[in-house]
């Protein structure tokens, strides 16, 4: 449940994160708006365009950047397949340009505008794909030609047949070498993305490795003893914790009479059932040769008592085949209850003492340490 609870919040962070960066490139685009809005303020001054037609870039442009603030800032923009929207603000930022090229008059005033019409490809480049860089580029080549239509259509006057058509074949030629670069960081990014996962799989199983037994696949005293230093960290908030320490009885004889793999075999059948049957935030692992250490969080003496009988009643009622039939294994256990004023080090010696009587007093029982 806690882990649930934990997945959950990272996810909604890295939702946040990754918003908080829309809202940067977003920041960005309207940077770029303003130098767009320079240029045609500009041209207001030298007479190439109206006061009406600034006035109507501003709103419209204002407008769209407020909608795509809004679908941000509401999270909207999470509903919808690319969050990011890249590609609609592409798009749209292409529509006031071509609306001032439409009323500009002077064919080289466009092309200064058509090539601010390309920069937003270039913040696609960051994001798009080869497939997707392409479908904006079509969408400005053909919105271009389309104004191109309107203007033969309204106003033939203003164009310069041939210089038109450079113009346009140059818009053609930059924008596809454009889309071709844009593809190959794409498949650049796409690669480090996999590389970097891969490596993050390594490093989790290595970890994982590390932390093993490999005999039982338990955890080893390594790990035992950095996740005593957390479970400390808890206790400190005025939590009780336990610690067993657990032995299996004459394990040397076993081992002498039936042979190490009969041994081996009576390791992992103790480490199994004990792994099997604590809580997922008990910390259970192989301490040494035949000796295993269970650490109880939020446990008093009482609790760790009877959890320890009931495993050590468990354990020896295991039945291994590679032993006789009638052979039972045994484990002695020492209990300790950790106390605030005293080192876990210290509680572990204690537990080691406990268990020390246990096999004292004729093995097979579980012995509670004084505090
Ligand atoms: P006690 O009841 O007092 O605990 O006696 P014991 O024989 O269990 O204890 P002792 O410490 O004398 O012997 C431990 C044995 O555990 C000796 C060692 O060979 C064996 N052992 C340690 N690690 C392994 C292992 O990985 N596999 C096997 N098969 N035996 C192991
Ligand atoms: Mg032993
Ligand atoms: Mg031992």
């Amino acid at each position: 449940m806690e882990l649930t609870d934990s997945a959950e919040q990272g996810s909604l962070e890295a939702i946040a994160s990754q918003q908080r960066l829309r809202l940067r490139r977003l920041g960005m685009a309207m940077g770029s708006y303003l130098f767009t809005f320079a240029m045609v303020l500009m041209w207001w001054g030298f007479g190439f365009l109206d006061g009406i037609v600034v006035l109507q870039w501003s709103v419209f442009s204002i407008c769209v950047n407020l909608i795509f603030l809004g679908l941000i800032l509401n999270n909207i923009n999470l509903r919808l397949r690319d969050p990011s929207l890249t590609v609609p603000q592409i798009v749209t930022s292409l529509i006031p340009s071509l609306f001032v090229m439409y009323h500009l008059d002077a064919g080289q005033a466009r092309a200064i505008m058509m090539l601010l019409c390309v920069i937003p490809v270039l913040y696609g480049i960051l994001g798009l794909d080869f497939r997707r860089l392409m479908i904006v580029m079509i969408w400005i080549v053909a919105s271009y030609a389309a104004l191109m239509g309107v203007l033969f259509w309204s106003r033939p006057d203003v164009l310069d047949g041939s210089m038109e058509l450079m113009q346009f074949l140059m818009l053609i030629l930059v924008g596809s070498q454009l889309a071709l670069l844009g593809g190959y960081i794409s498949t650049l990014r796409d690669h480090l993305r996999s590389r970097n996962e891969a490596l993050q799989d390594a490093l989790t199983r290595i970890n994982e490795l590390a932390a093993r037994d490999p005999l039982t696949g338990i955890y080893n005293r390594r790990h035992l003893m950095t996740s005593l230093a957390d479970v400390v960290a808890v206790d400190e908030q005025q939590r009780r914790c336990s610690v067993c320490m657990l032995d299996i009885d004459h394990f040397k004889a076993l081992n002498d009479s039936f042979g190490h793999q009969a041994g081996d075999q009576a390791l992992c059948a103790v480490a199994d059932l004990i792994q099997n049957n604590v809580r997922a935030s008990d910390v259970f692992g192989r301490y040494g040769g035949e000796e295993f250490l269970l650490i109880l969080p939020d446990t008093g003496a009482d609790g760790a008592l009877s959890k320890a009988e009931r495993l050590r009643e468990q354990i020896a009622r295991l039945v291994l085949p590679a032993l006789p039939s009638a052979y039972r294994v045994s484990v002695s256990v020492g209990i300790a209850e950790h106390c605030p004023e005293e080192s876990m080090d210290d509680t572990i010696k204690r537990a080691d003492a406990a268990l020390y009587q246990a096999k004292e007093a004729g093995r097979n029982q579980v012995c509670l340490a004084e505090a």
